[in-house]
């Protein structure tokens, strides 16, 4: 079995649709389809759900308006015989998101739970007329309600999957069905009293990777509008390339740090049921895409990728027993003579527990830059590390480099003074594509 994620850009409009159909139609055997919303959908919920709060009701029914009119056009463009009972299906959302909708005008609050059953709509919307066009084409399909698939803790915005209330039901409900296409919602999921949860912004990559891990599914194909993980964010350098081959720590390190393509917790589940993960371009299907596992084939000595913050916090705390709170975005923490080294993606909260630190522990407190090197086998090839990181100092220019910080086999991170980095990310982007070292 394998499960296979499509992000909002591939199920855009009508003709990405088809073409996710058509992808979809050349596996054979059993597939779980996840999707996420129609690109722009989830951020005109977010819009909307706002302008009910403040009372707008003109703003409230234009945007209704617009949602639903970008579902029913790809069903009018796309279905023949399905299309009245796609309509209907639509129709009937968009009553319920409007009594949604109504009664955070009516309060003028808007919850963290009533915004995630807002977002609902946005996948429950795409999986229908999905469903409806898998159906025209006589696929033997079914869809899922993924609230009834994946239980969540109550943290609405950011809820965490519970493993132990869902894996058995989840693992049954997909075996014992009899299509061979099961479409199903990225994102949301409800908690033990049954209300929508949503797995946070981007979360349709976790729901794929939670399903694959469950199902002990043979692959779980994450599709999107690039051809795989590149070696960098192709908004901020324009020479990237896909990576063909990537180790899960890797991909942990470069989704934590932000790298779009993959929601930050996808790869957990998969470590744990050593699942293979591939990033595969909807536009592109053709191409190799990246394909994620424990150990890549090629065990040599590689940097494969870049990614930068530009605000953080690197504190050097001396203490026998550092008690971080969890809530704080620990980049990384190292350890050297006594003293952790660690570094902090900047917040209110940092502030805060920085300003209540016992400054006789503090040895260093400083606001600064930082950028992370992705690889394998960085520490079997000495002499090549230490020839990179002199050629990435060089690049630093007048810039200081304050810390090399934890040092791993799959991880070189460079603090430097706080500075605009992106200049220096594109400059060592092209050493690592160019691999000049
Ligand atoms: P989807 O809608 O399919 O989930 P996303 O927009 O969430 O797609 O993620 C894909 C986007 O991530 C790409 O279009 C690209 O702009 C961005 N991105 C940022 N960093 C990287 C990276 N290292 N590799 C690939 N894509 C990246
Ligand atoms: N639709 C949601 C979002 O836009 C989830 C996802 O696309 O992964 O964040
Ligand atoms: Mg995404």
């Amino acid at each position: 079995m394998i499960v296979m994620k499509f992000g909002g850009s591939s199920v855009a409009n009508d003709e990405q649709m088809q073409k996710v159909l058509n992808i979809v139609n050349l596996i054979d055997g059993k597939r779980v389809i996840v999707l996420s919303a129609c690109k722009g959908i989830t951020d005109l919920l977010e819009h909307i759900a706002i302008k009910a709060k403040d009372g707008d009701t003109t703003a409230v029914n234009q945007i209704t308006e617009e949602i639903t009119a970008r579902h029913t056009d790809v069903i009018k463009q796309s279905l023949n015989k399905q299309c009245n009972a796609a309509i209907d299906d639509i129709n009937q959302y968009i009553t319920q998101l409007t009594r949604i909708l109504n009664g955070v005008s009516f309060l003028g609050e808007l919850s963290l739970a009533a915004m995630d059953s807002i977002y609902s709509f946005g996948e429950l919307l795409s999986t229908t007329v999905f469903y409806h066009l898998c159906k025209e084409r006589n696929v033997n399909c079914e869809w899922k309600d993924a609230r009834l698939l994946i239980t969540t803790d109550s943290n609405y915005s950011s809820a965490n999957p519970i493993s132990e209330l869902y894996v058995n039901k989840l693992n049954e409900t997909i075996r014992s069905s009899t299509a061979d296409v099961i479409i199903t919602q990225g994102f949301i999921a409800s908690n033990e009293n049954g209300r929508t949860t949503t797995l946070g912004r981007g979360g349709s990559d976790l729901t794929a990777s939670l399903i694959g891990a469950a199902i002990n599914a043979d692959e779980i194909q994450i599709w999107t509008d690039v051809d795989g993980v590149l070696t960098a964010d192709p908004n901020k350098c324009d020479d990237t390339i896909p990576i063909e081959f990537l180790s899960y720590k890797e991909v942990k390190d470069l989704s934590f740090w932000g790298a779009k393509v993959l929601h930050p917790q996808t790869i957990m589940p998969a470590i744990e049921c050593n699942n293979i993960v591939k990033v595969l371009n909807t536009n592109n299907p053709t191409a190799k895409g990246t394909t994620i596992t424990a150990v890549p084939p090629e065990n040599k000595f590689t940097i494969n990728s870049i990614i930068g913050k530009q605000n953080c916090h690197l504190l050097g705390i001396m203490s026998n027993h550092l008690n971080i709170p969890s809530s704080l975005p620990v980049l990384r923490i190292g350890y050297s003579n006594y003293v952790y080294n660690v570094l902090l993606d900047d917040n209110e909260e940092v502030a805060e527990f920085v300003k209540n630190l016992n400054r006789s522990e503090v040895t260093l407190d400083t606001t600064a830059s930082a950028i992370l090197l992705a690889g394998q086998n960085l520490l079997n090839e000495p002499i090549r590390l230490t020839k990179f990181i002199a050629t990435t100092a060089q690049l630093l220019g007048d810039i200081k480099l304050r810390q090399l910080l934890c040092f791993s086999d799959n991880s070189i991170i460079l603090v430097v003074e706080k500075c605009d980095i992106d200049p220096i990310i594109r400059s060592i982007h092209k050493v690592i594509v160019r691999k000049q070292y």
